[in-house]
């Protein structure tokens, strides 16, 4: 869900982004398309008036011309007159030079036709002329009706006697002529709003403001001669006009107005800059910012949506883990409990088998007992009694044969409970010696021991170590008792975690060195009192619960080795 609302809010702010650049972008065009504007009006006054400056002087020139005094005092020939002004109206690309007398008549004029002697007295430009300045004045031709400029200059000489008035006319559409190629559209608009003088020849005297409306000044021309401005809305953005125009040939469906009052020509210049070009660059900089936006939205999109696969993948995995962990978890506890249901098992079987042996070794001597026992009686019955006292003696052999047996299992259940310290395996190497020294004398056996002086600090607890050793050490003897040679090796090494003690004779050697720790194992006469089977396996067990190990062999050069292997004690 908040994935989805995200991607409305990029949405909504990449709309914002893409309304913003388009109307920024359009702000700037509009601004350039302004400015070029001014420049345009710029150019173009400049040059109309640049077109017009030479005709200024021309009227000028001519009024101080010999010709046109003498056309003035009429102290010439007409005709030469007008000859002359031909030709002058030829040479400076004037449309007509005409002479005007002091009441308003024309006396001579370039182009002959019935204008002679016409009163032109109330034409603007005159009255302009008359009033000493130079009269400039753009209307319709009264005979044509094409659009004409009108420049008049009155020649007056000292002391300020008025002598004549030189006009020249010049075609507007001839100084328009070049202006066609202009890339937009620009008019010059006169007092009455209509388009006098303009780059687009079909925008000529069209006005602006409604066409039948009474005209303001004496403009030479009438409303009949005015045809309506094309239909149009006026707008505004950014500070800008901007017209819509129905469809038409000259101007462009929405244009950029630009206008500004030249007063040298006292007409409004306007200029139609179309907004087509800003308004696409516009569109194309918002569809880019789009294009961009959109590629950089489906790109996080990806990114979001790989992330939350990964989510989801790593939570499927997570929860598969659990599963798992429970799973092993359930798994663990199973086995534990089969393992302690083994191991009850293993008791009991032990328990079973051990119950099996103390009851074999128990039975023989019950058995034999018995047997003395009724013996003893029947020896009684008949007076033997020394007999009858050897039976008894026998019976306290088997009595003590048992309370051995039963001693021994009394140990065997002990070990477990034994404390665990460091102990100095020295000593008690040196204890147990001492304990089997009788014996050792009586069967002269040759024990070597090479074992060394210095104290070495083991895991276990001494009486345990002892009987251990002392074990080992009857074996021995055991075994070399009837051999011809009568030797024991004890040996003892360690490094910095183990102590290993090693109890070697030259006996036979073991029978099943496999079988040796088993209990009741014995290859000793069972009826001696050797020979109980169970000293091997319970030192076995003694050095096990000490976190130790008991190994033995049969040694290449005879005899067996007996290996017990301890923890060192940390200091
Ligand atoms: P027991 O000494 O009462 O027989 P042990 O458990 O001490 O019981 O020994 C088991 C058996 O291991 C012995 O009967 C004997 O066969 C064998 N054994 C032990 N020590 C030696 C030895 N040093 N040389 C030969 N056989 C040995």
């Amino acid at each position: 869900m908040p994935r989805l609302r995200y991607l409305l809010v990029y949405m909504l702010l990449s709309a914002i982004l893409v309304v913003g650049m388009y109307f920024y972008s359009l702000q700037t065009g509009l601004d350039r398309l302004a400015q070029t504007g001014r420049v345009r009006i710029d150019q173009s006054s400049d040059r109309l008036l640049g077109q017009l400056s030479s005709f200024k002087q021309l009227p000028n020139i001519l009024a101080r011309h010999p010709i046109v005094s003498q056309a003035f005092d009429q102290t010439t020939d007409i005709e030469t007159v007008n000859g002359f002004l031909a030709n002058t109206a030829l040479l400076s690309g004037a449309r007509e030079i005409f002479i005007v007398d002091p009441n308003g008549e024309i006396i001579a004029q370039s182009h002959k036709d019935a204008t002679l002697g016409l009163d032109v007295a109330n034409q603007p430009y005159l009255r302009a002329a008359l009033n000493g300045r130079l009269g400039i004045f753009a209307t319709l031709d009264a005979d044509t009706g094409a659009r004409t400029i009108f420049i008049a200059r009155a020649s007056i000489t000292k002391p300020n006697i008025l002598k004549g008035i030189v006009v020249v006319s010049v075609d507007i559409a001839a100084l328009e002529f070049e202006w066609h190629v202009d890339e937009e559209a620009l008019a010059f608009f006169d007092i009455n709003d209509v388009a006098f003088i303009t780059n687009r020849s079909n925008l000529a005297l069209r006005r602006m403001s409604e066409v039948d409306k009474p005209l303001k000044d004496d403009r030479s021309y009438t409303i009949s001669q005015l045809r309506p401005f094309f239909g149009h809305s006026e707008g505004n953005q950014f500070g800008h006009a901007l017209w819509r125009f129905a469809v038409n040939k000259e101007l462009p469906p929405e244009a950029l107005v630009k206008s500004k009052f030249i007063p040298r020509l006292d007409m409004t210049a306007r200029v139609f800059l179309p907004t087509q070009a800003a308004k696409t660059a516009a569109s194309l900089q918002a569809a880019l910012v789009a294009a961009i936006l959109f590629a950089l939205g489906v790109v996080l999109w990806a990114l979001m949506q790989r992330r939350k696969n990964l989510i989801e993948q790593l939570a499927i995995e997570e929860a598969a883990n659990t599963s798992l962990e429970a799973r092993v978890e359930k798994r663990t506890q199973q086995l534990k409990k089969a393992q302690y249901q083994l191991v009850q098992a293993g008791k009991l079987t032990a328990l079973g088998e051990m119950s099996a042996g103390i009851s074999h070794e128990l039975n023989q001597p019950l058995a034999a007992m018995q047997n003395y026992a009724e013996n003893g009686a029947k020896l009684l019955d008949r007076d033997r009694i020394e007999e009858a006292k050897e039976n008894f003696g026998l019976i306290n052999v088997q009595i003590n044969r048992a309370t051995r047996i039963i001693s021994s299992l009394r140990a065997f259940a002990r070990r477990e409970k034994e404390t665990i310290g460091p102990v100095d395996l020295q000593e008690v190497i040196k204890d147990s010696l001492n304990l089997a020294q009788s014996r050792i004398k009586a069967a002269s056996v040759d024990v070597q021991c090479r074992t060394g002086m210095a104290s070495i600090m083991v895991k276990g607890g001494h009486v345990r170590l002892q009987q251990v050793i002392i074990n080992l050490l009857t074996n021995a003897l055991d075994a070399v008792e009837d051999g011809s040679e009568k030797r024991i090796f004890i040996d003892l090494t360690h490094d910095s975690t183990t102590s290993a003690l090693t109890i070697r004779d030259t006996g036979q050697g073991l029978e099943d060195p496999a079988r040796v720790f088993d209990p009741f194992y014995s290859t000793k006469d069972i009826g001696s009192s050797k020979g109980m089977g169970l000293g091997l396996s319970i030192s076995y067990g003694i050095v096990g619960s000490f976190g130790g190990e008991m190994t033995c062999r049969n040694h290449p050069d005879g005899g067996a080795e007996f290996k017990v292997e301890l923890q060192m004690a940390t200091p």
